[in-house]
């Protein structure tokens, strides 16, 4: 099956200059977005189609659309980068296409063809690259995303799905100036289970984990770290994050990729550069009592989160129950300064990328 052509529609009345420079001068994460959107339909037996880049604006939705009421809906989140030399970089688009047929075989949807769905990317990027923001830490956040758009109640996989991309202006994820985040360890809620879908990027994933999210912001915390659902003892992830644990022989860890945790590219990147760097990293279980025990002997220095929208973001406390506990001295380590800088010299061309990890637009 050949890839459909993109019509290219462009918008009639496009956001005016000032106004644009004014909602990208500092952007909040997600809450600008920009002139256009990608949009491809599929139905069973005819397959994908209708490949548009289109004025954005709302969709119009059945009631009974299918997403609607069984949540069959996945996406994927990558950014673009400008490179010092002025052109425009996506990092490592091969395995977010990767990732979200893997999404789309867990959730019983159809596949999208990898380079359609680089295609779409692309296009999206060229459509609105003037929306760049003028900001230090500035990417087009992308956001290509499918859904159930099949009219039925019938509880079944939909036959019919509509692919979209659209694109927000994003300055620094996380607006605090405090140099590391602190997290609420919950213990009433998990994540993802064996045979569930913790390692597909669906919105059903983020909607279960919003409630524990909500209660470690009520706590004063700035993201919720969820353990595992049989054992409420090993550490899995943030709710849009990995982990890393980083100890003082200098090796790292971080949770091994069982189906319970999101494979993310940032973690995957990170375990490539901290080999590169000459650093042993253990993919294995860490306990979460474990974890305090190290932050208070010594032996565990730094943590740090990693994922595309906040890149790598240093971890300075942790509170679990009534007990606190502060890693190393509460801000960012140098192993994970090191390998945050070496990542974004690779995303912003400033450095070789020895894993072919950048495509130019
Ligand atoms: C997207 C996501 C991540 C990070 O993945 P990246 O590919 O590094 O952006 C981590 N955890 C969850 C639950 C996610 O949805």
């Amino acid at each position: 099956m050949s890839a459909p052509a993109f019509a290219r529609l462009p918008h009639p009345s496009p956001v005016a200059d000032d106004v644009r420079a004014a909602a990208i001068a500092d952007p909040a994460f997600g809450r600008v977005f920009t002139d256009h959107m990608v949009s491809i339909r599929y139905t069973e037996g005819q397959g994908w189609h209708d490949a548009q880049v289109m004025p954005r604006g709302p969709l119009t939705l059945d009631p009974a659309t299918a997403v609607l009421h069984y949540a069959q809906e996945i996406f994927e989140g990558l950014k673009a980068y400008r490179l010092d030399d002025g052109s425009m970089a996506l990092f490592r688009v091969e395995a977010n296409a990767a990732r979200f047929n893997a999404s789309a075989r867990r959730m019983a949807m159809a596949e999208l063809p990898e380079e359609l769905f680089i295609a779409a990317v692309k296009e999206a990027v060229a459509a609105d690259a003037h929306w760049f923001p003028p900001v230090d830490g500035g990417a087009l956040y992308l956001r290509p995303f499918m859904f159930a758009s099949e009219v039925f109640l019938g509880v079944k996989p939909a036959s019919e799905y509509q692919f979209l991309v659209i694109t927000s202006p994003v300055g620094n994820y996380f607006k605090s100036s405090a140099p590391a985040i602190s997290l609420w360890v919950s213990e009433d809620y998990t994540r993802a289970a064996p045979g569930g879908t913790g390692a597909a990027k669906c919105g059903g994933n983020y909607a279960a984990s919003l409630i524990a999210q909500r209660e470690a912001i009520a706590k004063g915390h700035d993201q919720v770290v969820f353990l595992d659902a049989a054992e409420h003892r090993w550490i899995e992830e943030l709710g849009g994050m990995n982990m890393f644990f980083v100890f003082d022989d200098g090796s790292l860890v971080t949770p091994p990729l069982t189906g319970t945790i999101l494979p993310g590219i940032t973690r995957d990147a990170i375990i490539t550069l901290a080999h590169d760097a000459g650093l042993t990293v253990r993919e294995e279980a860490y306990a979460i009592d474990q974890w305090q025990a190290d932050a208070e002997s010594g032996r565990l220095t730094e943590s740090f989160a990693c994922g595309t929208a906040a890149v790598v973001t240093p971890v300075g406390k942790v509170t679990r129950g009534e007990k606190s506990f502060t890693i190393g001295a509460g801000g960012q380590g140098q192993v994970t300064e090191m390998l945050k800088a070496r990542l974004v010299d690779i995303q912003r061309g400033r450095a070789a990328d020895p894993h072919g990890w950048v495509t130019r637009i």
